[in-house]
């Protein structure tokens, strides 16, 4: 199909909700992805930190492809043997105790919120209990997601959303701690903020909240939707801390590409909440999904995924920096593993673009941060290529 009439009929017919680089990608091998011309593209965003073991992964194909003719969906009225495996893997990475499976990240962040608040209604014997979420956080569209992302242009025009939700600073214990009051039953953040612009919380704002919910009787829901499986160089990015959450929820690259989230809770919180009839979902966790979970984390443990992040990650940074050193207009590095963002006073929509005429693929986060999301199975030869198309782009952005 040609590309320009392919993008024609997609401005027809899809609702336009995004306003998209204008290429159309047709398959993708290793950390690569190729246009319907044939083009090829080094892929720094992994489909929004999804992709995580990149194209075309022969073992994952093949435990989809065999789960696919074997059985896809039954309900869940039934059990699966693939999600039961995918779930014993799950709790093992997370150290959590139960797990319930929702087809996206936001249907993770929609249970979570609703364990929480049954937690405290149990507890209580009354509903009506209050979070506190972050500002520049984001947990994702639908509403309930919504009514606890802190920004306000995404909520305006939805309202009135899921009331009793208030937002403190991002590490700034003090302004958490002003918004405690005795309806308070959950505070709920991101362990690295991703689309508010890449800000790892500190390990004295991370280890303060949980002080303070345990002083308080307060869950602790970390959303690890972008930052977890593997991308922080430990399982889930909460690991890198003295901390653990109460309820905790993942996505993106859970499926590595099937549409899959879970939000998992220890058994203390397990006891006191969701119970059968409170919740729900037709597909979530389908033995397909269960494939695919349960490869993910399979290959994942065995080819010790964390330990090549860690690895890999001074050298990303140093190109990083390097970039930061050269030009005037990055200000900062700022990030954890290969979850990155340079700070950038020029227009880092531009820079994304021209980077995919490059044949580099960035995304940007917050208005003003280019993030790097890559596949986690990059190498030094592919950190190399991406500094210097980067550079050139930069350079050109320079010269405007
Ligand atoms: C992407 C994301 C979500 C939403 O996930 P969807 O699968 O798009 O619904 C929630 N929280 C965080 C931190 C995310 O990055």
């Amino acid at each position: 199909m040609n590309k320009e009439y392919a993008i024609m009929d997609a401005e027809q017919s899809i609702l336009h909700t995004y306003n998209r680089f204008q290429v159309v990608f047709d398959h993708g091998k290793g950390v690569y992805l190729y246009d319907t011309d044939g083009k090829e593209y080094l892929d720094f965003a992994a489909g929004i930190a999804v992709s995580a073991f990149g194209y075309q992964n022969v073992e994952y194909g093949e435990a989809l492809k065999t789960q696919a003719d074997k059985l896809l969906h039954i309900s869940n009225l039934y059990y699966n043997e693939p999600i039961i495996k995918a779930a014993k893997r799950v709790l093992k990475a997370s150290q959590m105790d139960r797990v319930f499976f929702t087809n996206s990240g936001t249907e993770a962040i929609e249970g979570a919120i609703k364990a929480a608040k049954k937690y405290a209604y149990t507890r209580d014997g009354h509903a009506g209990h209050e979070i506190i979420a972050m500002n520049h956080s984001f947990h994702g569209r639908s509403l309930g997601a919504l009514a606890v992302t802190g920004n306000e242009h995404y909520r305006e025009p939805f309202g009135p959303l899921m009331p009793g939700v208030k937002f403190a600073e991002f590490n700034q214990l003090d302004s958490v701690k002003a918004l405690i009051n005795e309806r308070t039953c959950a505070i709920i953040l991101e362990t690295v903020q991703g689309e508010g612009g890449i800000y790892p919380a500190t390990n004295e704002f991370l280890e303060g909240v949980r002080a303070l919910c345990d002083e308080h009787d307060i869950l602790l829901i970390l959303d690890e939707i972008q930052c977890g499986m593997g991308r922080c160089g430990a399982m889930f990015a909460w690991q890198n801390y003295a901390v653990k959450p109460d309820i905790m929820t993942t996505a993106k690259a859970l499926g590595c590409g099937v549409p899959v989230g879970a939000f998992l809770m220890t058994e203390h919180v397990a006891e006191k909440s969701l119970a059968p009839g409170d919740h729900g979902t037709t597909y979530g966790g389908n033995p397909l999904v269960g494939a695919a979970v349960d490869k993910v984390l399979e290959m994942m443990e065995r080819d010790d995924i964390t330990g090549h992040v860690k690895a890999i990650t001074p050298y990303f940074e140093q190109k990083l920096d390097e970039l930061v050193a050269s030009y005037d207009f990055l200000t900062e590095r700022r990030g954890v593993g290969l979850m990155q963002g340079l700070v950038c006073k020029k227009s880092v929509a531009e820079i994304a673009a021209k980077a995919l005429q490059q044949g580099l693929i960035v995304i940007t986060a917050g208005s003003d941060v280019l993030r790097f999301v890559p596949p986690l199975i990059i190498e030094k030869e592919h950190i190399d290529e991406m500094a210097e198309k980067l550079n050139a782009v930069l350079c050109d952005i320079d010269k405007i």
